[in-house]
């Protein structure tokens, strides 16, 4: 029987959301700078975590955020120029030399490519098999729920030559460590996350298979710049040496035993033993290392080498149609991020756009003004059914929840509870609003934006 109870969510204590709140004295949750900035070169904020070993998460230990250097200028931003002084030219011969090396001719494959089938995977398993002349085998780590373009996509990847193994976890676990996820770390997108950075190296240690290639380098979008230098993915992000300090959802694993979850329930979504990744000698590269990568670029390559096609609508909460398109609970993985951090899936988007010269900075504040933190409606009432516990398909373990039944009521709650007094007040018709916004807060004019318009590279 559970022996853990999980509480409704708590009321806020409002005194701490006030507009004239002394933020530089308040406190900040997960750890972020008390000062908001944002990059003067793109749209990003230094709010922006970097990516963190996700299964070590306990939502206890405070986030490292991007680094912006004192002129402002952000640790991705600093990765487009480390990007234009690199000799692509000898980049793709060391390319070249490690495929000669890996190369097997014999019909086992000789790399594996983790993905989704969105134009990154898709171009990284298609360069290494039509340019490179490799044989890849693709994996994935199945969404939440699939869009319908989103499985269209990734039917679309297998039929442009590719064979793939599509890895679907247990949907009553998978359901319930994504209620637990939002409850604990208001992150419903952990689970999936978690699943899908740990699956690759265990293909490829069960199919022999030596090399891993992912993508792009996630310094690319605001990991430390320093990372840049590797071609490879640090073995801390999908392996470890004991089961001790594992957590899912925020809970170690012997919390989720109370929770009535036993070793089947979360095997699949354990990293590897790091004695056997390196016993095997599987090597993990990103791909971004050796070809320079353009996030439009890959979605214009995808759709002229595939039947690659972006979402007939735009994403909620931003403008885009073609990046991370596949998952129905994507919707709500950023409106979480708006809510914790102040930054929404435009300012992603837009971020990335304006540091590939697709967009000017000035166009990407106001993409950011008009869609960031927008509610995801569109799948609400099925991401809400999602995350319901009922008695009747989970019996016993639906008795943790003293309110098993997830609903927008639930889900502002939970919100509120996680937005951090330095980012966010109650104004007077007691609506959420954001103390720093870039649109309020922009010191640069349209020429000097236009100035430092690089142009698409
Ligand atoms: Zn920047």
């Amino acid at each position: 029987m559970p022996k853990f109870h999980i509480s409704y969510p708590k009321e806020i204590n409002k005194n701490l959301y006030k507009k004239d709140f002394d933020n530089e004295l308040g406190s900040a949750f997960y750890g972020l700078p008390k000062k908001v900035k944002f990059c003067r070169k793109c749209v990003i904020s230094n709010q922006r975590p970097c990516t963190t070993i996700e299964f070590k998460n306990t939502g206890r230990s405070p986030k490292q955020t991007i680094d912006l250097s004192e002129d402002g200028i952000c640790d991705a931003c600093r990765v487009r120029e480390i990007k234009d002084d690199i000799n692509w030219k000898d980049r793709e011969q060391e390319l070249r030399d490690l495929c000669d090396q890996n190369r097997r001719n014999d019909g086992r494959y000789d790399c594996l490519v983790p993905g989704s089938g969105g134009k990154d995977s898709f171009m990284t398993a298609h360069l290494l098999k039509y340019k490179y002349g490799m044989n890849p085998l693709t994996c994935t780590w199945a969404p939440h729920i699939y869009t319908d373009w989103g499985w269209r996509n990734h039917q679309a990847w297998i039929h442009a030559g590719f064979d793939n193994i599509l890895f679907t976890p247990n949907g009553k676990v998978h359901r319930l460590l994504t209620r637990l996820s939002t409850e604990k770390l208001f992150y419903p997108f952990q689970p999936f996350i978690v699943g899908q950075k740990t699956l690759a190296p265990k293909i490829a240690a069960q199919y022999d298979i030596d090399l891993i290639f992912y993508g792009e380098n996630q310094a690319e979008y605001g990991n430390p710049k320093g990372d840049m230098k590797s071609s490879k993915m640090q073995s801390q992000f999908f392996s470890s040496a004991g089961e001790d300090e594992i957590y899912l959802s925020g809970y170690s694993l012997a919390e989720l035993r109370e929770f009535g979850l036993t070793p089947a329930d979360w095997k699949q979504y354990l990293p590897i033993d790091s004695k056997v990744f390196e016993s095997k000698k599987i090597q993990y590269y990103y791909l971004g290392y050796y070809e320079k990568w353009h996030p439009q670029g890959a979605y214009y390559y995808s759709t002229e080498n595939s039947n690659f096609k972006a979402a007939p609508e735009r994403t909620a909460g931003t403008y885009n149609t073609y990046n991370s398109i596949d998952d129905r609970v994507d919707d709500f993985h950023y409106h979480t991020t708006y809510i914790k951090f102040g930054i929404g899936r435009a300012t992603y988007d837009a971020s990335q756009e304006v540091r590939s010269g697709d967009i000017t900075r000035e166009e990407g504040i106001s993409l950011i003004k008009k869609y960031d933190g927008e509610f995801p409606e569109r799948w609400a009432d099925e991401i809400f059914e999602y995350l319901s516990i009922p008695y009747k398909e989970f019996k016993e373990i639906s008795n943790i929840f003293e309110e098993p039944n997830f609903d927008r009521k639930y889900y502002e709650l939970l919100a509120a509870n996680a937005r951090s007094p330095h980012l966010w007040f109650l104004d007077e018709d007691n609506k959420w609003q954001l103390r720093n916004n870039i649109y309020d807060s922009n010191d640069l004019t349209q020429e000097e934006t236009a100035q430092n318009w690089e142009g698409n590279f």
